[in-house]
């Protein structure tokens, strides 16, 4: 190996994103490359990945669709509840709005995002009535779907009660529901639901359950709830260039992951090492949580002098977000580095009171 291609430095939380492949991801992909196998979705991996998600999911009747990440996926999604005049509700901190460069409406033709504010990125009934009946004239992009993210952006779970209660308006002003699940095991591991009483039970019509940030290479699953919104969907994610010509090697790892229940217990001990990090730094003074901590993530609040310090001792983390820094853990993450990032926060946080 080149030093470029070198493991580098240890460990860093700075996203989700920066962890491998997991191991079971890895073999239902190493056991997938044995031999030749038709293309275009056309493998028995990707029918088998399909059925573990309706076992999975409780259901016969789901489809399910495989894209390359999740801003096609989530894009994808809606433009498929949509025509081009109508428009999407979603929270100002969706990831549909603050991160996907426009995709919803450019695959929509023009979809419009109505953006809501509230205090805590969460949607709400009155939030989206509010909107959704706001206007009724012919001037106005005609609400279509509402869009919640579970977990947020923030890292904070929407209550089964909530989801059921955001569907039963949707069911009343005739919207339709969709998930953005990016982060759905580590949510169904936090809730401790099932995937059925998360969804479609509650109301959901279509989820993007997200597999990378779970622990494969690539790859979001999109389900659609009740068939019938499927239709000519394999043609749109043709068209957007989301149709893998290898399919195989996107519907293995689910395989892998779902089978004997990995993609769970990879969330739980990514939310095991979100609890760690707060526990250890709840203490210091400085360093404030900017969120109820109830997913993979860890938003702390800190000057930016204690935050320059911090980065100063190595480590890595985005501020994107509240301008607080803030830490992802994953299926890899591990505990000793945890332990030493708390320390360090501890370290900074004390000598900034000394100084003060
Ligand atoms: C990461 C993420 C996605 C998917 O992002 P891609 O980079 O396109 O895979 C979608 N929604 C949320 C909330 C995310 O955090």
């Amino acid at each position: 190996m080149s030093d470029e291609t070198r493991p580098p430095e240890p460990q860093q939380f700075a996203s989700d994103n920066y962890a491998g492949i997991c191991p079971e991801a890895w073999a239902a992909m190493e056991a997938a490359n044995r031999g030749s196998m038709p293309a275009y979705g056309e493998d028995p991996w990707t029918k088998r990945a399909a059925d573990e998600f309706r076992t999975l999911f409780e259901t016969d009747s789901a489809e399910v669709f495989f894209a390359f990440n999740g801003t096609a996926a989530n894009a994808l999604a809606l433009a498929s509840l949509c025509q081009s005049y109508h428009s999407v509700i979603c929270s100002a901190s969706a990831h549909v709005e603050t991160d996907e460069c426009g995709a919803p409406e450019f695959f929509s033709n023009g979809s419009k995002l109505l953006v809501v504010a509230s205090p805590d990125g969460k949607l709400t009934p009155a939030l989206i009535r509010n909107v959704a009946t706001g206007r009724s004239d012919i001037h106005f992009p005609k609400p279509r779907v509402v869009t919640i993210t579970q977990p947020t952006e923030t890292g904070q779970l929407y209550s089964l009660a909530e989801i059921r209660e955001i569907a039963e308006t949707c069911r009343d002003l005739e919207l339709r529901l969709h998930m953005d699940g990016a982060r759905f095991a580590n949510a169904c591991a936090s809730l401790g639901c099932t995937p059925a009483d998360m969804t479609w039970r509650a109301g959901v019509d279509l989820l993007c359950f997200g597999g990378t940030k779970n622990g494969m290479a690539a790859g979001e699953a999109i389900l659609f709830f009740d068939s019938a919104l499927a239709e000519d969907f394999g043609y749109r994610c043709k068209q957007a260039g989301q149709l893998a010509s290898k399919m195989r090697f996107l519907s293995a790892p689910w395989v892998g992951v779902l089978e004997e229940g990995a993609w769970l217990r990879h969330a739980r001990h990514a939310n095991a090492c979100a609890q760690r990090l707060a526990a250890a730094v709840a203490d210091v003074a400085g360093f404030d949580l900017m969120f109820p901590v109830e997913a993979n993530a860890v938003f702390l609040r800190a000057a930016p002098e204690h935050l320059d310090a911090l980065r100063a001792r190595g480590w890595r983390f985005y501020t994107f977000i509240g301008g607080g820094a803030r830490f992802m853990f994953a299926w890899d993450s591990e505990p000793a580095r945890i332990d030493a990032l708390a320390r360090d926060i501890r370290a900074v946080g004390m000598s900034a009171a000394a100084a003060a």
